[in-house]
């Protein structure tokens, strides 16, 4: 396991895993607000089209994103996540459409493609987005997990669904985006109840009680979760940045910023 490494082009700031580096047939990163062409509380690459940017500007942060993968703007495939264990398979951006078909389709919270070129996008403010390949069987999946995708188990369904196309977990490189510390998530006892409903007795691993409020450790849940499924150690990168106590000039947090803010991104593509 090791911390992702920060990336510079120009005004773009983002970050990668190291392990990812071992493999060329695929391009991916955990893109910062630097880089992109909104202002104002969206400065600069937000990807949020609902918060009252411009939506040209949106559009032209997609393009620069897509771009920096090597990808076209009209194969990025994006959802509208909702904290779901919805998984969508994907091997087409919509033909002659903008790329971002997938909106009207209801949640989904997991993307999944077999397909070189179609650039996978997800998104964070807080939430966990983890990215996956398999240089095997070469599929690339990107999962939204914030802690009601913990609680609905999503990564474990991920993996699970890519092992039906063939996939081995010890195949799978996975890297885990900037997202919520254990000190900044902090909860009422309804979260490690319904955790606890789920994971068991194995939840105390992951929580603390400090005062009234519990704290949890997202980012240890699912390294947990992805070593019982059978991702190697080695191949699983996660970042320890925090949007909530870290940098405001490279992340969005909902738990800092409430609504008045746009979104970060990260992306996944095969070559
Ligand atoms: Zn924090």
């Amino acid at each position: 396991m090791a911390e992702l490494l920060k990336r510079e082009n120009g005004s773009l700031v983002y970050y990668i895993s190291p392990q990812f580096l071992t493999f060329s047939g695929v391009r991916h990163a955990f893109f910062t607000r630097k880089g992109g062409v909104s202002s104002g509380i969206f400065e600069s690459l937000n990807f949020r089209f609902s918060g009252g940017d411009e939506r040209g500007k949106v559009l032209k942060n997609y393009a620069i994103a897509a771009a920096e993968l090597g990808g076209e703007p009209e194969n990025i495939v994006r959802a509208t996540q909702k904290h779901t264990d919805i998984i969508k398979t994907v091997d087409a951006a919509v033909p002659g459409g903008s790329g971002f078909n997938i909106e009207e389709e209801g949640p989904v919270d997991a993307l999944i493609t077999a397909k070189p070129g179609i650039v996978l996008t997800g998104f964070f403010a807080d939430c966990q987005i983890l990215l996956i390949y398999d240089h095997k069987c070469r599929i690339a999946a990107v999962v939204h997990a914030g802690w009601r995708g913990v609680e609905k188990e999503i990564v474990r369904k991920v993996i699970e669904r890519l092992a039906e196309m063939g996939s081995k977990p010890s195949d799978l490189t996975v890297a885990v985006g900037p997202s919520i510390c254990r000190r900044c998530f902090e909860t009422d006892d309804d979260v490690p109840e319904r955790l606890s409903a789920v994971y068991g007795d194995q939840i105390n691993e992951f929580i603390y009680r400090e005062g009234d409020k519990w704290h949890i450790d997202l980012k240890s849940i699912t390294y947990s979760t992805l070593l019982q499924l059978g991702v190697l150690p080695y191949n699983i990168d996660i970042s320890s940045l925090c949007p909530r106590c870290g940098d405001g000039e490279l992340f969005w947090s909902h738990r800092r910023d409430g609504e008045a803010r746009g979104v970060n991104a990260a992306m996944i593509m095969m070559t």
